[in-house]
């Protein structure tokens, strides 16, 4: 869907992206991850043309961007960022209905997208529809701006931090809504975070970069277990990376099914992460759990050494 071929851009004689060479494919979600400072804001300013690259080439969708209006290339791409850039003096409803009004829907249509988007971010449009940014709390205006983003029918979402400011609990209930979102639309996400946890529960490919060089990419599976460089182990976790690793991996990942099942408990599904696994056989202090397979309901166990065992 957007590919970068070798791109570089430097600001003053400082490499911020440096020969970066990136697929993302049509219908993924990949999170774009690296510490502060390491190029991540700049690569996404370089797919929308927010910046022009120095060197190498952005194709989107096959096309060269420098060939697209850049216009054209904002409607089919959405871009949220963290500091939602909500229009204070027009409501939710119009917000959301910014790109709609610029491609000149009718006033039906735009009427039902916006119901539509405002239902899918979670906030009922009765309620919210005719409420100004500063009525809303800070999760919801950030919904409002995913809605906002959507709201043209994207291609592809490009994504900034877009959930740092709101609280741990909120910032959960965004990135489910988010999953949610984007099986039911397949719209290609690339998004931008430095926050571990939410790289590897959201995504299905992680692009580590470091000092504008993409370090590594891969599943948060492959990533967490066969790290490329000593950076990305840090990145990861550095000493915890061990259990970042159980938060990349799931039950059916590490489960026995040639063992009878033991009795005991609710028996744990194999889309579980082995974290939550664990989580459990602590709460409960044991040292095992019996397994139900989601795909035909075959029972088996994860026993505590599943865990640890490469
Ligand atoms: P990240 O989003 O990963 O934190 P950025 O892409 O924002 O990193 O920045 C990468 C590097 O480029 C940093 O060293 C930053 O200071 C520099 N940089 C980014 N934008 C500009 C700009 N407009 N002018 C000068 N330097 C910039
Ligand atoms: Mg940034």
């Amino acid at each position: 869907m957007i590919r970068f071929e070798g791109v570089s851009k430097s600001f003053g004689g400082a490499r911020a992206v440096d020969d970066v060479t990136l697929d993302v494919a049509r219908g993924s979600l990949c999170a774009l991850v690296g510490t502060s400072g390491s190029g991540k804001s700049t690569l996404l300013r370089l797919a929308n043309r927010l910046l022009e690259a120095d060197e190498g080439k952005i194709r989107f969708d096959g096309a060269d961007v420098t060939n697209i209006p850049p216009v054209e290339l904002r409607r089919r791409m959405g871009y949220v960022i963290q500091s939602v850039g909500l229009f204070p003096h027009w409501t939710v409803e119009r917000n959301v209905a910014t790109v709609p009004r610029l491609l000149g829907w009718s006033p039906a249509r735009i009427g039902e997208r916006v119901a539509e988007l405002l239902d899918l971010v979670g906030l009922p449009p009765g309620l919210h529809a005719r409420r100004y940014p500063d009525e809303l709390s800070g999760g919801q205006q950030q919904r409002v701006g995913v809605a906002r983003a959507l709201a043209g029918e994207p291609e592809l979402l490009l994504m900034d931090e877009p959930f740092g400011a709101v609280d741990p609990p909120t910032r959960r209930g965004l990135q489910d809504s988010l999953m949610a979102i984007q099986k039911r639309t397949g719209t290609t996400i690339l998004l931008v975070t430095h926050d571990v946890e939410e790289a590897i529960r959201l995504s299905g490919t992680l692009a580590v970069l470091d000092q504008g060089r993409l370090l590594q990419t891969g599943t948060p599976a492959q990533v967490l277990t066969q790290p490329a460089t000593e950076a990305v182990a840090r990145f990861f976790g550095g000493p915890l990376l061990g259990l970042n690793r159980l938060k990349a991996l799931r039950v059916g990942d590490r489960a026995r099914f040639a063992a009878a099942s033991p009795d005991g408990g609710d028996p744990i599904d194999t889309d579980a992460t082995l974290e939550a696994a664990l989580a459990r056989m602590v709460a409960e202090g044991r040292s095992f759990l019996p397994v139900r397979r989601l795909a035909d309901g075959a029972r088996g166990i994860l026993d505590l050494a599943d865990l640890v065992r490469p």
